[in-house]
């Protein structure tokens, strides 16, 4: 995916005003010589910037604009350090519903729908983002926010919601209560809109067979507007992403070199409208991949796989770019093994290998088991793993999250 004439217009627009406003990257292009620029060489010497410099400039250090014309700030929740505040633009509120609105009607979501919102509401961007593409969409907001699952199932039954925002876990929990209370005659809901965590295949189907409908991901995070920079359309084939606002790479995390599109690595958003916090490629450590090729609906924006995992997570075996998570979705897909594994990575005569052990009872040919998971690996993920399967109990159980990956090329 390359970088069109106009986005490079816009991002040296960007690069003028960052300049001017003489704020974090401001400075990091002075520091580097850059006053502009013209070619996607230009854009590719242009500096990442990061988590971190986002919050050395707590609290208003990314402000791009006078202050009077910020209207709202949001913010990241701050686990490890400080948080992170995005000011925001009447513009950039704005540009934000757009998107959210289509994806709203990327997923035949229309003003006729009733559309309840249980993601919170805050200072961060999640609940009230939804509402703002719900208004700008003129469906109807049932802004409920998060907990209280017997008031939401009320609101759902009496005024009949058609269309669930929530988390995935969130969302599995009102499934269950719902089949508990064999209330589903009752439920008129017909789609979800699932916030962009990590979630696997089972789950995604769980929800979807128990309340009976249609779900969408949805993409984005609080650094560059929030969720609703992309969504998956009826085909379900990656999440679109609105490339009208924000231009995606995606990198090998470890040169900081873009890879051929197909392939995997993290993804890297500059911002191409934003005012009040423009942000130019900005490393989200979220791991997924650009799907080539053009969808089915007909769209020309283009789509990213579902998110992978972090960066963080992310090993190199026989030069191919491999994330934990990849590893569970193939073992996931084999009914007989239990859910316990472990991978192993280690350098053996000047090559990583990874020797993946899993579990399975007695009635199963072990061999010929271990054959069939290396050579899915090998077809979903492009190398061989050495697989080994052993009995049921054998690998260690834990009341903790259990360590399932081992890499030993740095012991
Ligand atoms: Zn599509």
């Amino acid at each position: 995916m390359r970088i069109s004439e106009k986005q490079l217009e816009q991002i040296n627009t960007q690069v003028q005003r960052l300049i001017a406003a003489d704020n974090f990257y401001g400075k990091k292009l002075k520091e580097a010589g850059i006053t502009e620029v013209k070619t996607e060489e230009d854009f590719l010497k242009l500096p990442f910037s990061q988590k971190q410099d986002l919050r050395d400039a707590y609290p208003m250090g990314l402000m791009a604009v006078p202050e009077e014309e910020v209207v709202r700030i949001h913010s990241s929740s701050g686990t490890t350090g400080l948080p992170v505040i995005i000011p925001y633009t009447a513009k950039d509120v704005d540009d934000w519903g757009e998107m959210f609105k289509r994806c709203y009607e990327y997923a035949g979501i229309t003003n006729k729908d009733r559309i309840q919102i249980t993601p919170g509401y805050g200072l961060w961007t999640a609940g009230i983002g939804f509402q703002n593409g719900c208004e700008k969409l003129g469906a109807m907001a049932v802004p409920m926010g998060p907990g209280n699952t017997e008031k939401q199932l009320q609101m759902m039954m009496d005024l009949e919601s058609t269309v669930i925002c929530a988390t995935s876990s969130y969302a599995l929990l009102l499934a269950e209560e719902i089949e508990k209370r064999g209330i589903k005659h009752k439920i008129k809901l017909k789609k979800g809109v699932i916030g962009s965590e990590r979630w696997g295949e089972k789950m995604r189907n769980r929800i979807k067979n128990e309340l009976g409908i249609e779900l969408y991901d949805i993409y984005g995070l609080t650094e560059i507007y929030g969720p609703g920079i992309g969504i998956n359309c009826q085909y379900d084939t990656g999440m679109h992403i609105w490339d009208d606002y924000l231009y995606l790479e995606i990198i090998d995390p470890e040169t900081g070199e873009n890879v051929p599109d197909g392939e995997w690595g993290e993804i890297v958003i500059s911002t191409l409208v934003k005012e009040g916090a423009p942000l130019i490629r900005y490393r989200t450590h979220d791991i997924s991949r650009i799907i080539p090729g053009e969808c089915q609906c007909g769209s020309r924006h283009p789509r990213i796989d579902v998110i992978a995992g972090r960066s963080d997570d992310m090993m190199k075996i026989k030069g191919v770019n491999v994330f934990p998570k990849q590893i569970e979705e193939v073992l996931a897909s084999f009914p007989e093994l239990s859910s316990e594994y472990q991978i192993h990575i280690s350098h053996l005569d000047g090559r990583d290998t990874m020797r993946i052990y899993v579990e399975t009872n007695g009635s199963v040919d072990f061999l010929e088991m271990a054959k069939r998971i290396a050579e899915k690996v090998k077809s979903k993920i492009g190398f061989t793993p050495l697989v080994k399967v052993v009995e049921l109990g054998v690998l260690p159980r834990s009341e903790k999250k259990s360590k399932r990956v081992f890499d030993e090329r740095y012991e």
